[in-house]
């Protein structure tokens, strides 16, 4: 059975997206592909193969039951490191399963240690250092009493990375703050160093950070949004073109998001459609319902305001955005039948819905919008 849209993964674009992050990466990187929230909307279970088809054998997300689903659609070689937050009764499970995770307070480390030695597995962790945010991590008085339990727990622990997180690299604005935030983990780093402790890994570039402070790179950068073909802000796209003189977008979106035309109508000039009085025809116009509506992640605030795609043509929604229906005016457009494509997002022919746009329309980010997409979208990989 077909769910009433479905999201087209191009598989090409996945290629060209990584290609291009390796041109800018400095050589050797390894590059985390961030799949939190069903690799932003993407889909865990077309993403985590087709990456690792073009050599990503690393992939961060933010939880065990996301955990889960990689481990089953990845191969035996690629590593699944957890960012966030795990229940107690879990960490034996990902231990088992040699899944990475994230060192955030002293009592998540000890507990990994309690499980380490009653199931004889070593824990792979990363120690995640507070330098700045204000969110998770370790202070440094944690710091120096999680390297005294360390030293005391060496058999039981893999230290494979130290890692942080910045805190709005994708803005200049924030310049102070994040340089502040580097010099800090630095520190951080060298402590652990001379008390004989030496992470395999050193990491905390996000996408912006990677392209904003290239000095943020260390070992491995944990990308997500470039991934996916979306720049992090314009404000990092504007500082890439300056610094490469090309006005070129070398990213390409991997997503397309289509339904089909549901119903055709014509409406007589003066009457209302859909719901209440949103919408009032000025004149006679023609309709077609499409069988998308927000319980199915298209945005009501699109109502009497976005646009869809249909024979190449732009068509605009109007009255509100339903639960499971949207109507748009086709009047202009000739020729549209039932059953015909429909382009929520992406293109179709010369044009395209970019979530650019869309996040403009619907005052959100592409993250948010994307993270909402729900799970019972059909996937297709194209
Ligand atoms: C989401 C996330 C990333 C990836 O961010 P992008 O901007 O999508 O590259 C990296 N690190 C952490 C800790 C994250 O939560």
């Amino acid at each position: 059975m077909a769910s009433t849209s479905q999201i087209e993964i191009n598989f090409n674009a996945i290629e060209n997206n990584i290609e291009f992050l390796k041109s800018q990466f400095k050589e050797g990187v390894i590059i985390s592909a961030v799949i939190k929230g069903n690799a932003y909307g993407h889909g865990t279970d077309i993403m985590v193969p087709s990456l690792e088809r073009v050599g990503v054998n690393h992939f961060s997300l933010y939880s065990s039951p996301e955990a889960k689903i990689a481990l089953e659609y990845k191969k035996s070689g690629s590593t699944i490191l957890i960012m966030g937050f795990v229940y107690p009764e879990d960490y034996e499970w990902v231990i088992a399963n040699n899944i990475e995770f994230y060192i955030y307070e002293i009592s998540v480390l000890e507990y990994a240690i309690s499980i380490a030695k009653k199931t004889n597995k070593k824990a792979i962790v990363h120690l995640d250092i507070e330098t700045g945010m204000n969110r998770t991590g370790l202070s440094l008085n944690d710091l120096k009493k999680v390297i005294k339990i360390i030293l005391k727990n060496r058999e039981y622990l893999i230290i494979k990375g130290v890692t942080s997180h910045l805190a709005g690299a994708e803005s200049i604005a924030n310049n102070s703050r994040v340089t502040k935030q580097l010099a800090t983990f630095k520190k951080r780093v060298k402590l652990l160093n001379n008390n004989e402790i030496k992470p395999e890994i050193t990491h905390i570039a996000c996408s912006a950070a990677a392209i904003n402070y290239p000095n943020s790179q260390f070992d491995l950068i944990r990308t997500g949004i470039l991934v996916y073909g979306y720049w992090p802000t314009k404000e990092t796209f504007i500082n890439f073109i300056h610094k490469y003189k090309t006005r070129e977008d070398k990213l390409r979106r991997i997503m397309r998001w289509k339904t089909t035309v549901m119903s055709i109508k014509k409406v007589k000039e003066g009457e209302f459609v859909g719901y209440g009085l949103g919408y009032q025809a000025q004149k006679n116009i023609i309709i077609m319902i499409i069988p998308v509506g927000y319980a199915n992640g298209y945005s009501r605030s699109l109502s009497n305001n976005g646009h869809v795609l249909v024979k190449e043509s732009r068509a605009q929604i109007i009255g509100t955005v339903n639960m499971n229906m949207t109507i748009c005016d086709i009047t202009e457009i000739p020729n549209i039948k039932i059953g015909d494509e429909v382009v929520l997002i992406g293109r179709q022919g010369e044009n395209e819905i970019s979530f650019a746009s869309f996040a403009e329309m619907n005052n959100s980010l592409n993250y948010e919008i994307l993270a909402r997409l729900p799970d019972n979208i059909d996937r297709v990989l194209a």
